[in-house]
């Protein structure tokens, strides 16, 4: 069994353990006005889904294709709260991993399968947004994948000629296409941004799902009476025959089970007052994604990444800002955008994110016997909207009809390799 050969050293369960202090956990005293343990109102559902993020939401979205499907999402705090909310809104083809690299590590048709899944995310989104009409302010600008460094533009030049081989549409640019210290970049320009949260709201809305916000789901249990699974919250015990858990980093706060399925990493942000005039007309990952910025239709310039610096610090549940990072976001800042020097800062924010081993998401079903039917999809590795609606589908395709989740599955061999340093965000 997979499960068995989990390299434990490798996932820091002493971290997730301990580190419990996030705006994720919950303390009882909030709750003693309706936590009354047995006295909780019931309510029965075909399908729970736990968490309001985009996975959650998309989950919900592809369940209410299905007839007559009786589906709750049930959220700690507010739909897209959490990292679905705290990121920046690239939309990329592609994963943590330039196409050179994955070819390497999960083989070239494995790497095929990860960017068309991503391409078919982004087709799925944006026939959402034409059948929903609803603007969640997509900017179809393209991308560019900034090289750091002579390295990193060889790499990027791999990937080119094979994304070309593969047919995938891309552009190379072998000098600095920003004028900002860079060698190189790839250009992607189907790859886009949008607004999260009002995605993940829309999302959510469109699913049809009864929205329990602010109710946090405490642990699972199985009803041996109904062969239901109980789900239960602070105020509510929800029954139904199939769980999705869509907790991502969360998740072994939930079941414990999932404490060394991955690792969690905090991502950092900075977002400036507007700016003058437009600086930066693309998405742009640079330094293999450790950094990141776009300018925003409201002309502030988001900057995000730089954790590598302090790794072992970015970890657990809490969404802090801390001063080294940030720190670190305006050094950058000063280094490569010297123009904009001064321009005050008006928002500073963190999400949490989970990061599996191989670098891929996991969808699965829950082994133990008393959790049949309680399916879960987590690990997105930093670059959860570039799968997510995508994931949805999938994760209802399995759970609904049984469809194997192929290279996404929890029971891939590559579960067992080391990602190594390549393993970055946004
Ligand atoms: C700083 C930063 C930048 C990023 N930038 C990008 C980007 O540009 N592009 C990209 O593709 N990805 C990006 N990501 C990653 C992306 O945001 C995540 O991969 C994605 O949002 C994960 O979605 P999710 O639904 O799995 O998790 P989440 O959005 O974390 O949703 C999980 C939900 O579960 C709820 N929950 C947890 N526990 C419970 C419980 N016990 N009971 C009830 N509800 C519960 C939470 O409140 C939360 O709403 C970034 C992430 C960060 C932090």
């Amino acid at each position: 069994m997979l499960e068995a050969s989990w390299n434990l050293e490798f996932y820091d369960v002493s971290v997730i353990g301990t580190n419990y202090s996030g705006t994720m956990t919950r303390s009882i005293w909030f709750d003693l006005d309706r936590d009354v343990a047995g006295e909780r109102a019931r309510a029965d559902f075909d399908v729970v889904v736990v968490g309001g993020g985009i996975i959650g939401a998309s989950a919900a979205y592809y369940l209410s294709k299905r007839d007559n499907l009786k589906v709750a999402i049930v959220e700690s705090n507010s739909i897209a709260s959490q990292a679905s909310g705290r990121n920046a809104g690239f939309v990329l083809r592609g994963i943590q991993t330039y196409y050179n690299e994955c070819v390497k590590r999960f083989g070239r048709d494995n790497a095929r399968f990860i960017y068309e899944f991503a391409e078919e995310n982004q087709a799925v989104i944006k026939q959402f947004a034409s059948e929903t009409n609803v603007d969640f302010a997509i900017e179809p600008c393209g991308s560019y994948i900034l090289a750091d460094s002579i390295e990193e533009l060889e790499e990027l030049e791999e990937s080119f000629e094979l994304l070309n081989e593969d047919g995938f549409e891309v552009e190379l640019i072998k000098d600095d296409p920003l004028d900002r210290g860079f060698y190189g970049a790839l250009l992607n320009k189907r790859d886009f941004g949008l607004n999260p949260v009002s995605l993940t709201r829309a999302i959510s809305q469109a699913s049809g799902a009864e929205i329990f916000e602010s109710e946090h789901v405490l642990r699972l249990e199985s009803d041996h009476e109904s062969g239901k699974i109980e789900v239960i919250g602070t105020g509510t015990s929800f029954f139904a025959e199939t769980v999705i858990l869509a907790t991502n980093a969360y998740t072994p706060l939930v079941d414990p089970w999932f404490q060394d399925k991955f690792k969690t990493a905090r991502g950092q942000i900075l977002i400036t007052r507007p700016l003058s005039k437009r600086i930066i007309d693309r998405l742009c990952y640079a330094n293999y994604g450790w950094v990141y910025f776009r300018q925003l239709s409201d002309m502030r310039l988001l900057l995000g990444g730089r954790r590598q610096l302090y790794k072992d610090q970015e970890v657990g549940y809490a969404d802090l800002v801390t001063p080294e990072v940030q720190s670190a976001l305006e050094e950058y800042m000063k280094d490569s955008f010297a123009d904009i020097v001064g321009t005050p800062i008006d928002y500073r924010f963190s999400g949490v994110m989970a990061y599996t081993k191989d670098g891929l998401p996991i969808l699965g079903e829950h082994p133990h016997s008393d959790r049949k039917r309680v399916f879960y999809a987590l690990g997105f590795n930093g670059h959860g909207i570039g799968y997510g609606m995508r994931i949805g589908k999938t994760l209802v395709d399995y759970a609904m009809d049984g469809i194997d989740p192929g290279l996404f599955g929890a029971n891939r061999d590559t579960l067992l390799k080391e990602s190594g340093e390549t393993n970055q965000g946004p």
